[in-house]
């Protein structure tokens, strides 16, 4: 093949590459604008549920707020402390005596959450209790008294205060007589309040009907209610999540009931699909990132067999010039000899007998050429025919050994032969010495010029090997397998001088194959190479087989 054909081989190969990894290339993009896109759209698409999900929490929290404040502002504080303007009105003297409302009157339930009523005379400064009193919370019940006193009246009549004392929520409602020096009121029983808390709560849905059909009620609701020191009066133990939750402060609406009070709501996620199409995407990111791997793994792939495509390529360039380089130094030769016979330039009769030996064995060698080439293109294509006999091995390996000899022009080369007796199998003669042929020619070829090449035949029952070793170079162990693929040459040979097509080896595991066979290659004794082609045996020993 001339250089410019192989370039232009070589073109085609690469831009046809160029061409497979962009597109593959282009795909990965592809891929990755769509995982983007999607990723996006689902990010998107959450912030979006969450944005209603935490809308509905805060709808919840505000309505939660609005009944807790009338259920206890109202039915609580308010009718309690009117109970005791009424009677702080109508008594004589200070304390005042509390009159016992009705059963099951409003007023009999308001005083529930009454913890105990407390009387202040700011004239002598004294302060008295009706009920259970906490000593801890007296003198700070005076100032809070005394501060009262001295500032306005607000509207309703009464003040609602939250005090934090030694870190905890007390929560007093406060009064005062018509004379503004005597002011009374009580103070909040936080249990009962956590009672009425949760009773408001528990009343009726938080969220509309009209909302997700009806389906979420208030088990799907989570709620937490804290004082201004954010010890907790009042909480649900539904799930929630942390991205739905809202929390808020409480202003001094409704006459301060809850003032600096903090409440936090949230939708249990797992209802958010009945309040939100879709409800909450769950993320795709890692089935994204199983996609681009994929992709990227098909990328490195592609790229791999093309890598591998285009040393095949080289390979078949190469052996193309090995082939058309083998061909060419026999016929030279041949043609040289044939010439100096035409022409009758021989000087005698030996010579003449010399040229005719040369073409001969130049003749022989195109043949073994030709045969490989032929075996190897059509081991490919159709199988070869074998016309097996039960045989002995020695007679063909005999034969080919001193067939051998004289070609090889290495009659330096000891070639040595120990058979085991009675070796027959059913082999066919003419592969067997193309694969001795092969095996021997490579042990010449790479061997040193003075060396012993051994052939043995051993047997075992059910096979038979044939061996060739010899005392060269030896095969590296990586290469003892990728030796026997077609137009695998070692390195070192490619830098050599020594001419080769690289496909000896294959023809002779191809051959060794269709007889049923195996091949491999050791080390012969740690240095050269150890050849093996094994043969399933004759099922019966062929009788009087010479040893
Ligand atoms: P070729 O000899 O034409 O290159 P083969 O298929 O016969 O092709 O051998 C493949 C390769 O194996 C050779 O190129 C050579 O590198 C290596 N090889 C084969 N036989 C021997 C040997 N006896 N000693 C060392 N190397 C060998």
């Amino acid at each position: 093949m001339d250089a410019s054909s192989h370039k232009a081989q070589n073109d085609t190969v690469s831009s046809r590459s160029r061409l497979i990894i962009g597109l593959i290339v282009l795909s990965l993009l592809l891929v990755l604008g769509l995982a983007w896109q999607a990723q996006k759209a689902m990010t998107t698409h959450l912030k979006t549920a969450t944005n209603v999900l935490r809308d509905y929490g805060t709808l919840v929290a505000d309505e939660y707020v609005r009944r807790a404040m009338g259920d206890i502002g109202y039915y609580g504080y308010y009718t309690y402390i009117t109970l005791l303007r009424e009677q702080a009105s109508r008594a004589s003297g200070f304390p005042f005596e509390i009159g016992e409302p009705a059963m099951d009157s409003p007023a009999a339930r308001a005083g529930r959450l009454v913890q105990y009523v407390f009387f202040y005379d700011a004239e002598n400064e004294e302060m008295n209790f009706a009920g259970e009193a906490k000593s801890a919370s007296a003198s700070h019940l005076t100032s809070l008294a005394e501060e009262f006193l001295r500032g306005p009246l607000p509207d309703a009549g009464f003040a609602i205060k939250h005090v934090i004392i030694n870190g905890a929520g007390h929560t007093f409602v406060v009064s005062r007589g018509d004379d503004e020096r005597r002011a009374f009121g009580f103070e909040v029983d936080r249990q009962e309040l956590g009672t009425w808390l949760r009773q408001s709560f528990e009343r009726d849905s938080l969220l509309p009907q009209a909302l997700g059909g009806g389906a979420i009620t208030n088990e799907y609701v989570y709620l937490r209610f804290a004082d201004s020191s954010d010890s907790v009066l009042f909480e649900t133990t539904s799930r929630y999540d942390q991205d739905l939750r809202i929390s808020k402060s409480i202003q001094d609406e409704y006459n301060g009931v809850f003032s600096e009070h903090n409440v936090a709501a949230s939708i249990d996620p797992a209802i958010a699909g009945s309040l939100v199409i879709g409800g909450l995407p769950r993320s795709r990111l890692p089935l994204l990132i199983a996609v681009l791997i994929m992709t990227v793994g098909l990328l490195v792939a592609a790229i791999r067999q093309l890598q591998r495509e285009r040393a095949v390529t080289n390979m078949r360039t190469n052996f193309v010039s090995e082939v058309s380089h083998e061909l060419r130094t026999p016929l030279t030769q041949i043609r040289m000899f044939a010439e100096t016979l035409l022409f009758d330039r021989v000087r005698s009769s030996d010579e003449r007998r010399r040229a005719l030996e040369i073409i001969n064995r130049e003749v022989q060698r195109l043949i073994h050429l030709v045969e490989n080439v032929l075996q190897f293109s059509n081991g490919r294509s159709k199988k070869r025919e074998l016309q097996t006999t039960q045989q002995s091995l020695r007679p063909i390996i005999e034969r080919v050994v001193d067939e051998f000899r004289p070609l090889s022009g290495q009659e330096r080369a000891n070639i040595v032969c120990h058979f085991a007796a009675n070796a027959t199998a059913d082999v066919d003669a003419d592969a067997i010495r193309q694969i001795l042929m092969n095996l021997l020619d490579n042990a010449v070829k790479y061997g040193p010029g003075t060396q012993t090449i051994c052939i043995e035949v051993t047997q075992r029952p059910g096979w038979i090997r044939l061996i060739v070793a010899d005392e060269g170079p030896g095969i590296p162990p990586d290469d003892r397998e990728r030796i026997w693929s077609g137009y695998y040459r070692l390195d070192r040979e490619r830098k050599s001088a020594i001419a080769g097509t690289g496909i000896g080896l294959a023809v002779v595991r191809e051959l060794a194959a269709l007889h049923g066979g195996r091949t491999w290659v050791e080390s012969n004794n740690g240095s050269g190479a150890r050849f093996i082609v094994e043969f399933p045996a004759a099922t019966q020993p062929l009788s009087g087989d010479p040893e």
